[in-house]
């Protein structure tokens, strides 16, 4: 299984972190190590600045490769919740020296997601809202609709580098309001309003 993820696909979080709006998908991965289902993560050593990035994460019903996003609808065909847990300082150390971000973005745990629903349970994938809360206080809130590059964008743009599997992921990326994680903290994600996912921090 690949966990792909989209970097830089929201103006407000892209202006947040003083960055340029992106031309094209911005893509990196995690490795299967890094999947954390609901539970609690245990802040790493290395970082003292780990943040939050809640994002929509969609998974892959069919085998393709250089996909047209005319096409793309029929290749993914459920979606959760993630979060896309990033030690920010080594990313931000990494960017700064233009070095890759394995550290920062691809640690145990780095990758939490909730189970997935079936997209025939939506209207519009192109417009569910989502959201996620620290200690009851909602700290991101967005709609697929606010993304740079769609679903079916960012799977052409994907797969014409690396082929797309059953049961692949990709995270979508993240709206602003991103923000380092404290020991005691609890994270509460929602898709439309239900909840999907509960993480506390230790
Ligand atoms: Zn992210």
């Amino acid at each position: 299984m690949k966990i792909i993820c989209i970097g830089n696909n929201y103006k407000e979080h892209v202006e947040e972190l003083n960055l340029e709006i992106p031309q094209k998908p911005l893509f990196f991965l995690k490795p299967e190590s890094a999947v954390l289902r609901n539970d609690v993560f245990f802040l790493p050593d290395f970082s003292n600045d780990v943040h939050y990035e809640v994002e929509l994460v969609i998974r892959i019903c069919r085998l393709g490769r250089h996909i047209q996003a005319k096409f793309a609808d029929r290749y993914f065909d459920s979606i959760g919740l993630g979060l896309d847990l990033t030690a920010r300082d080594i990313q931000l150390d990494c960017m700064k020296k233009g070095l890759p971000w394995e550290e920062a973005k691809s640690f145990d745990g780095s990758a939490v997601m909730s189970s997935f629903t079936k997209l025939s349970e939506f209207n519009d994938v192109n417009d569910l809202s989502f959201s996620i809360t620290k200690n009851d206080q909602i700290v991101q809130k967005s709609n697929s609709s606010d993304m740079i590059f769609n679903f079916c964008k960012i799977i052409e743009h994907v797969s014409r580098f690396m082929t797309l599997k059953i049961g692949d992921v990709i995270f979508t990326g993240t709206p602003s309001g991103v923000g380092a994680m404290k020991s005691g903290d609890s994270y509460v994600g929602y898709l439309e309003d239900k909840e999907m996912l509960r993480v506390k921090i230790k």
